[in-house]
């Protein structure tokens, strides 16, 4: 039943934007929830940061985006609206499309070791999408988390530009000034900032694209996922976008907005959920501590009167369809945050630098995030090649991969204690428990590095089946370092040797070699002198019969 309102909703709205509609502002006076439903009865565009938590109008009125078709719809039902054109304030002291891309050829020529302008497609009027990339040795891809910072899919919306223009620049010019902060994150990270999605809307003063479409309304997010059914003539910045997430292994993004201030976290919209309940997503207690940083060193944010820590799940807010944050979650694994920044979309210029120094702190803990949780490299045991593997945390209903390039993967997680299942075609899935991440706000790179080796499901395995009367536990604590614990049962007496093998077979240690009486034993084995990784403990008998287990060091 929702998933065909979903899908309705999708298609009217398609039909709406039409080349021939143009779209202005105007704000409406609302007496009733009943009228907040006859304006979504008939698709008229609510922009979201009118709304206060869980969908109420601020100040009794709302702001829409409306063509004179349904202005007088609006009017004809009584209710009182009027045209509230955009005020666009200092447009030239802002910058532009084109000041912006010249400003990343700059960058590139000074800093050409750490940073690249790329063009990942052209708008409607024929505007290049520029991203600038920004990580040491620029031209290779390391195994480094990779991050995105977009803004400005709505093209009126301007505060967010100019704080990743401010942001690249803290950052090229610390790295210069070796400031560890930013070495780290330069050293560290594969960080791509596109400040202005949507240079058309921008251009042309307006929310939309130079089609007349919402880029964060028509992103293929949904039920009827198709990443071909983007239509590239319509929607071209939309499909260069698609192309740029699938051809990167992305963690993390933000959404910059402006017109509210808040940080608005997955979901915005979910099946069966109704519009102002609670959306969560399988990464909840994880995007709400993410939101919940980045609102915290944000501090007219965090003081917002209309929402509790200025953080708001997206559908508890005003749900939204085809948004460019759910669509990053559902079919990237990308961790996005729609980040409203300012009350005033365009605000004036001289306000700038006090929304960058609100920001800052927040911008750089984002960044910091991407180092926090798990991460590791997934290799093969025996030739030590990088692995596409799954990676998946218990209580968590999210797969998340490594990149095969370099068989990294990156988790983030707040704080905690987990265990983490490690799985690939061909190999036997390990299952890392007790795996702790501490708590490291605001610091670079302390997450806690996991470096799996699976082995091949051919060959050697655990086998507990041979001799019977014997009883082969699993080591305790597994994994561990330096010590760990081996029991075996017996119900009879026997000579038994208990020994340690490497992942090629080959003898490490002997542990025990004697008559054992029936009863359960304990062996105790240190690893001091050995490196990390998959070792197996055998236990034999005479005859040569033989159990064995593996276990894993970690240091
Ligand atoms: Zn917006």
């Amino acid at each position: 039943m929702l998933r065909s309102a979903v899908f309705l909703t999708f298609i009217i709205s398609l039909s709406l934007f039409g080349f021939e509609n143009i779209f202005k502002y105007a704000e409406v006076k609302i007496g009733s929830t009943d009228d907040i439903r006859f304006l979504q009865k008939n698709n008229i565009d609510i922009d979201r940061t009118s709304l206060g938590s869980r969908g109420i109008p601020l100040d009794g009125k709302v702001t829409v985006y409306v063509t004179q078709e349904q202005y007088d719809l609006i009017e004809s039902r009584g209710l009182s609206a009027k045209w509230t054109p955009l005020e666009v304030m200092d447009k030239l002291s802002y910058r532009n499309n084109v000041s912006i891309g010249d400003s990343m050829l700059i960058w590139q020529n000074r800093y050409p070791e750490i940073c690249q302008r790329i063009q990942i497609g052209t708008s409607v009027q024929g505007r290049p999408l520029w991203v600038l990339k920004i990580s040491d040795s620029v031209n290779v891809e390391e195994a480094e988390p990779e991050i995105k910072f977009v803004s400005t899919i709505h093209g009126d919306e301007v505060t967010g530009m100019e704080m990743e223009m401010f942001m690249i620049e803290n950052i090229l010019k610390g790295y210069q000034a070796e400031n560890d902060t930013m070495r780290f994150i330069v050293d560290n990270t594969e960080l791509y900032v596109m400040p202005l999605f949507n240079p058309d809307g921008n251009a042309n003063n307006t929310r939309y694209n130079a089609n007349g479409y919402d880029l964060n309304r028509n992103f293929p997010e949904g039920t009827y996922y198709d990443a071909d059914s983007v239509n590239a003539a319509l929607l071209p910045e939309i499909d260069a976008m698609i192309d740029f997430t699938s051809q990167h292994n992305f963690i993390m993004s933000t959404n910059y907005h402006g017109g509210a201030l808040v940080a608005n976290y997955l979901y915005d919209i979910d099946f069966g959920v109704s519009n102002y309940a609670y959306a969560a997503c399988p990464d909840d207690p994880h995007v709400t501590w993410i939101a919940y940083n980045y609102s915290s060193r944000n501090a007219p944010m965090f003081a917002s009167p209309y929402f509790n820590d200025g953080i708001s799940n997206g559908s508890e807010w005003y749900q939204i369809t085809g948004g460019m944050q759910d669509w990053n979650y559902r079919y990237h694994n990308v961790l996005d945050l729609t980040l409203e920044i300012s009350e005033t979309k365009w605000p004036s210029y001289t306000y700038i630098p006090g929304f960058w120094s609100n920001n800052r702190e927040s911008m750089f803990w984002y960044i910091s995030a991407v180092h926090k949780g798990i991460y590791g490299v997934v290799t093969d045991s025996s030739t030590a090649l990088p692995l596409e593997a799954e990676i998946v945390i218990a209580g968590i209903d999210k797969i998340y991969s490594t990149d095969p390039d370099c068989g990294d993967y990156y988790r983030i997680l707040k704080p905690g204690t987990y265990s983490m299942t490690v799985s690939a075609s061909g190999y036997i899935s390990q299952t890392i428990d007790n795996i702790v991440v501490t708590d490291n706000t605001g610091v670079f790179k302390e997450a806690t590095e996991v470096n799996v080796q699976l082995v091949k499901d051919t060959g050697i395995s655990d086998n507990d089946q041979i001799p019977t009367g014997i009883t082969l536990e699993q080591n305790y604590p597994n994994p561990f370092n330096p010590g760990t614990k081996i029991n075996f049962s017996l119900d009879h007496n026997e000579k038994m040797n208990l020994s340690v093998y490497d992942i090629k077979g080959d003898l490490i240690s002997v542990l025990a070699d004697r008559e054992f009486s029936k009863g359960r034993h304990t062996v105790e084995f240190n690893a001091q002198d050995l490196s990390s990784g998959i070792y197996y403990y055998s236990l034999k008998n005479a005859p040569g019969k033989e159990i064995s287990k593996k276990m894993l060091i970690l240091k």
